[in-house]
């Protein structure tokens, strides 16, 4: 049996969280899993391990037929959906990257480390292809980026 998305669904009085995880691919039924939406819907994607190309036609479909009243934000984007926005510059057809994982690595204790970045704290610096500070959980020495800056924050640049 084929592993499948799973979306939990939690619906509070300031919005809709919705955790996705699991894969994103051609037998993905997103939008039957996102269910009906209005207001404010946070969409938490730490949890999604990939995403194929069958899986993004999926993904933008399902997200551009989300209506414009809704306030979408996606949340704790992993890399492999920051390289998507990249890539594909209809990717987050509707809503902005409100956080996202950067890869980092430590230099003397070699730790590699995923830190979320939270666009609002830091967006003049991610505009201008700098990476937030981030220090080793290991070893408390600064890290460094492993990923070229202006290429990892380029989807910032077609927010809408
Ligand atoms: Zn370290």
């Amino acid at each position: 049996m084929n592993e499948a998305l799973r979306v939990e669904r939690r619906d509070g009085p300031d919005g809709v969280d919705l955790y996705l995880s699991g894969p994103i691919d051609e037998d993905t039924l997103l939008a039957e899993g996102l269910g009906a939406l209005g207001g404010r819907v946070r969409v938490h994607l730490a949890g999604v391990t990939r995403i194929n190309s069958a899986g993004i036609r999926v993904w933008i479909n399902t997200f551009r037929a989300v209506p414009p009243s809704v306030d979408l934000d996606f949340l704790d984007c992993p890399q492999i959906i920051v390289e998507q926005a990249n890539q594909i510059s209809n990717f987050i057809p509707r809503g902005r990257i409100a956080s996202f994982y950067g890869p980092y690595a430590c230099a003397p204790c070699r730790a590699r480390e995923g830190v979320l970045i939270h666009v609002e704290a830091h967006r003049e610096e991610l505009r201008r292809g700098v990476a937030p500070e981030a220090p080793c959980p290991r070893c408390g020495q600064p890290m460094a980026f492993r990923e070229f800056e202006t290429e990892y924050f380029a989807f910032l640049d077609d927010e809408r």
